[in-house]
């Protein structure tokens, strides 16, 4: 193997679209692909109770390991337990920058785990574990600059799309500023979870101030209802993130802040002076990267009618290009979609857009596990699409070079905010379409999708997200009980 360091460099690296031709991303995938899953029989972790439950690789059903869930009784002997992390800035900096070279050296598990529990293609796996180490270095450093101010306990619900890099993000950030952290990671994801906190208390962090609670959201419930917790860092649907600020406004102080990373209808807009490759190339990797499973993803495409149908035929013959099938091959672009419940749905919408006759294109599907082959729709407008679909699934729509503010109210009118695409070649447009669309992260002529801690602070507005910006320099005083200054913004 390639020693880690070597293929890591200094970080601040992300994939990019489809894109192979990163050596560094190569060599890593290249070192990875004879290991095997460590330790895929049952593990218990965090609590000393509960239920097992088995962690499914969705590209094939099979049982990839049993995470044991909290209970109630586990729960609170956790909430009792928890204290924030007695250290100065400095040690705890150094405690998880050693994390994060322990995340490097084991690239290969991780990888594996990735792999198997969560989907994730090795292209995404990479891109995955830097983030994470991106976040533990990026947050170790922005709390050695600050004075202490914890705020005490955090509970950290983290997602199964991201399930190392916002869990590692979420909880990096609370340890940075001195809080104790209670992490109850998706229920999908329990492994990868695991994996991640062994390593931070190997680290040096301690055990009082990092305690996992796999479970499913009556663990996330009896968390966030909990008066001895001061915060709470989310990342999930709307609906959930309304639900924990209820649930927080009954026990905790009226200043105890939700940090809520939460949903997206994100739009692209591509008009007639475009250049059309790149913009095929943007849309596919923006729509289809990581099997549509981000909150970034491209959801709705709006192309100018006058090259719409030489555009769509171009997306058509993209979409022809990419692989879907296990996620462990090198040659697979597109792995499975995260469990049954979501091929189900996405598989029952499909069909029903069918029916009215609204099917563009759509790759083969696999046959086992719960793949959903990248599927590209018509819809009139972004108004008729009622919910993220959170995978491979593309709405395309036409519109006249006289309607882009029309266009643009459609897009505010969703109450979202979280990413949006530009492609066009006339600077003017670039300001005037920037100013006017509400967006956390915008892009214009690139993909919109991997936003990179430190230099692309990611989150939205609106319905998408509370704010502060993650792996921005605002975060970490969301989690500190006084604002501290800080440079730049
Ligand atoms: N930060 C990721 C990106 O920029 C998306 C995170 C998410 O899906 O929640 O693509």
């Amino acid at each position: 193997l390639v020693a880690p360091s070597e293929i890591f460099g200094e970080g601040r690296v992300n994939s990019r679209g489809f894109d192979l031709t990163d050596a560094r991303t190569l060599s890593m995938i290249e070192a990875a692909r004879d290991i095997t899953v460590p330790d895929a029989g049952p593990i218990t972790v965090g609590p000393a109770s509960g239920t097992a439950r088995d962690v499914l690789n969705p590209a094939d059903g099979t049982v990839v390991a049993q995470v044991t869930e909290a209970d109630e009784a586990c729960v609170t002997a956790a909430i009792d337990a928890a204290a924030p992390w007695d250290a100065t800035p400095e040690e705890r900096a150094e405690v998880l920058r050693r994390a994060a070279d322990l995340y490097e050296a084991n690239f290969g598990p991780f990888f594996a785990v990735l792999a198997r529990e969560a989907g994730k293609s090795l292209l995404d796996a990479v891109g995955e574990l830097r983030e994470a180490v991106d976040f533990l270095r990026y947050y170790a450093n922005e709390g050695a600059r600050r004075e202490d101010a914890a705020r005490g306990i955090f509970t950290a619900i983290s997602p199964w799309n991201f399930p190392l890099a916002i869990f590692t993000g979420q909880i990096s950030a609370a340890l940075a500023a001195g809080n104790g952290v209670l992490a109850k990671p998706a229920e999908q994801t329990g492994l990868t979870a695991a994996m991640a906190v062994r390593l931070l208390h190997e680290a040096g962090v301690p055990a009082s101030a990092l305690q996992l609670l796999p479970g499913d959201g009556r663990v996330g419930a009896m968390l966030t209802g909990s008066g001895k917790v001061q915060g709470v860092a989310f990342t999930g649907s709307t609906e959930t993130a309304q639900t924990i600020c209820r649930a927080m406004a009954e026990v905790m102080d009226p200043g105890a802040p939700l940090i809520a990373e939460t949903g997206g209808l994100n739009a692209m807009i591509v008009d007639s002076t475009a250049l059309p490759e790149q913009a095929v190339r943007d849309i596919v990797a923006s729509a289809f990267q990581s099997a549509g499973q981000r909150c970034s993803a491209l959801r709705c495409l709006y192309v100018q009618e006058d090259v719409a149908p030489g555009m769509i035929e171009m997306i058509r013959g993209a979409m022809d290009e990419l692989t879907v099938g296990n996620p462990w091959y090198l040659s697979t672009d597109v792995g499975p979609v995260i469990d049954e419940e979501a091929r189900a749905g996405i598989a029952e919408y499909i069909e029903a857009a069918r029916a009215e006759g609204r099917l563009l294109h759509a790759l083969d599907t696999p046959h086992g596990g719960t793949f959903i082959a990248p599927t590209l729709l018509q819809v009139g407008g972004i108004e008729e699409m009622e919910r993220e679909i959170f995978g491979p699934v593309l709405h395309v729509a036409t519109f006249k070079g006289k309607d882009l503010g029309k266009v643009i109210a459609r897009i505010n009118a969703t109450g979202y905010g979280l990413t949006f695409g530009l492609h066009t070649r006339i600077d003017t447009r670039v300001q005037e379409v920037t100013d006017a669309i509400h967006a956390g992260n915008l892009y214009v002529n690139r993909n919109q999708i991997g936003a990179i801690v430190g230099s692309q602070p990611f989150g939205g507005e609106g319905l998408s997200g509370t704010g502060p910006k993650a792996g921005g320099p605002n975060y970490l005083d969301r989690f500190r009980a006084a604002p501290a200054p800080h440079a730049g913004t």
